[in-house]
Formats: C-alpha cells, sequence, structure tokens
C-alpha cells in the first residue's frame, strides 16, 4: 500500500498545489504516493455551514469547533486506520529529518490544518492529535505546513528519488550541514572551483567535503554542531 495522506482543510484547492510538481507531482502521477482532501465544511451542521465560533473566555479571532472537526477525522480515518493523525500547530514539536524518515515509512498521515486561531483543545485531545510545528513563527493557516511536511516526507518514500546517494549525505541526514557544491564553469566572475574537487582524489575529495561541513555547522549551527560532537 502506497503512503496515504488525507487532508482535513477549509482550502481544499491549495493541493497539490507545489506537491504535484517536480518530483513529488511524478511520484504522485505513478502512484507512489496518494492524495485525498477533505472540505471541514462539508462537516458543518447549521444552515451558514460555520465551522468556527468565538473563543470561549472572549478575546480576539475565533477558534475551529472540536464537534465539527472531530466528525471530519472521523470520516477520514476509521479507529483501526494505522496512519498518525497529525495537527499543524506552531505548538508542536518541530519538524526534523528524523519524523519525516519515520512517517516515510510508515502507511501515510492524516494531516490536519488549523485555521483562525487555532482549533478546539477537546479535539486535539480526545483524537490524540499529534502536534508538528514547521517553525517558529505563525503562519496563517496549516496548508502551507503541510505541504512542507508532505515535501519532506514524499521525496524519503523508497523510489521516489532516483539516486538515493544524494539523500545521505543531505544536510541532517548526518547530523551536518552539508558541504559546498561547485558546477560547470570552471571560472566564475574570476572565481575558481577548489582545486580538491578537480583533483579526482577521491580520498581527498570526501575529506575536504567532511571538514567543510564541520566548518559550516560549527559556525552556523552551533545546536547542530553541539550534539555532533557528543556523539
Ligand atoms: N493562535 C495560534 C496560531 C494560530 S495560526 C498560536 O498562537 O499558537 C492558524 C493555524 O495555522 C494553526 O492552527 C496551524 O494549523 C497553522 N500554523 C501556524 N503557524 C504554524 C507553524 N509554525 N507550524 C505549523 N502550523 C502552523
Amino acid at each position: 500500500m502506497a503512503f496515504k495522506a488525507s487532508i482535513l482543510t477549509l482550502y481544499p484547492d491549495m493541493f497539490p498545489g507545489p506537491l504535484g510538481h517536480s518530483l513529488s507531482g511524478r511520484a504522485l502521477d505513478k502512484g507512489l504516493w496518494q492524495l485525498e482532501t477533505r472540505q471541514i465544511r462539508d462537516y458543518a451542521t447549521d444552515k451558514h455551514r460555520s465551522v468556527d465560533d468565538t473563543p470561549a473566555g472572549g478575546g480576539a479571532g475565533m477558534v475551529l469547533r472540536a464537534d465539527i472537526l472531530a466528525s471530519a477525522i472521523d470520516d477520514a480515518a476509521s479507529a483501526e486506520d494505522p496512519r498518525p493523525r497529525i495537527l499543524m500547530s506552531p505548538r508542536g514539536k518541530p519538524l526534523t529529518q528524523a519524523r519525516a524518515h519515520e512517517l516515510a515509512e510508515g502507511p501515510g498521515a492524516i494531516i490536519v490544518c488549523g485555521r483562525f486561531e487555532g482549533v478546539d483543545q477537546r479535539v486535539i485531545d480526545g483524537r490524540a492529535l499529534e502536534e508538528i510545528s514547521i517553525g517558529d513563527y505563525i503562519l496563517s493557516g496549516g496548508e502551507i505546513g503541510a505541504i512542507t511536511l508532505l515535501d519532506a516526507i514524499i521525496r524519503l518514500i523508497p523510489g521516489v528519488m532516483g539516486n538515493m546517494e544524494s539523500a545521505d549525505t543531505e544536510s541532517f541526514e548526518t547530523g551536518l550541514l552539508e558541504h559546498p557544491h561547485y558546477t560547470r564553469p570552471a571560472d566564475f566572475e574570476g572565481v575558481g572551483i577548489p582545486e580538491v574537487l578537480t583533483s579526482g582524489n577521491h580520498k581527498k575529495i570526501s575529506e575536504w567535503r567532511q571538514s567543510e561541513a564541520e566548518k559550516l555547522t560549527k559556525e552556523r549551527r552551533p545546536d547542530l554542531w553541539h550534539d555532533f560532537t557528543a556523539e
């Protein structure tokens, strides 16, 4: 069974969006992953089809109703559905390459895209939603987060990336940021390519790449460097 993503959103037309192009788009066409969207508004019960209401306790904005979202989730996935139920949320665990790998190895994901001020806490608790954040900033909705999460996952699904080697040295895979890249022309505005890369000496090249990766990580990401050297 191919990886299946079920997206719960107020904006189903945003999908597949960027995921319909390039690597993920070709993989979708080939059936290496599947995409289903559900309009949360279809589960509204009043004649205005409203999905949100004012926050209990007062304050700005609106909150997605627990009952409507729960109906949408239950309809997208039966209790036996093994797929993790994810809520895109700035309060969630920051997305990591490691979590993307785990998800890519699994049967898929049900992904809830929040809007407004967010969603009623009772549906998060009642449906055991795993909250995932894509970074420490606020987006206006969960859709771009869901697209980001899926893009990270899809390229790791077996068969999606042609040259699996390119995945292995990628930033975060080794605990380090990746080394710099160069290609033709040999001279760009008077700047050449580091000599070692044109030497044909594979051992030297890989030593250079490793040392550049370490240097970059140390400079730019002391947090990653700390974990790398603590291993
Ligand atoms: N009031 C909330 C933010 C709501 S933003 C708070 O302060 O925590 C509206 C929706 O956008 C959220 O429900 C979530 O689904 C999505 N969203 C916003 N920022 C996000 C982020 N960094 N990562 C993942 N989803 C995010």
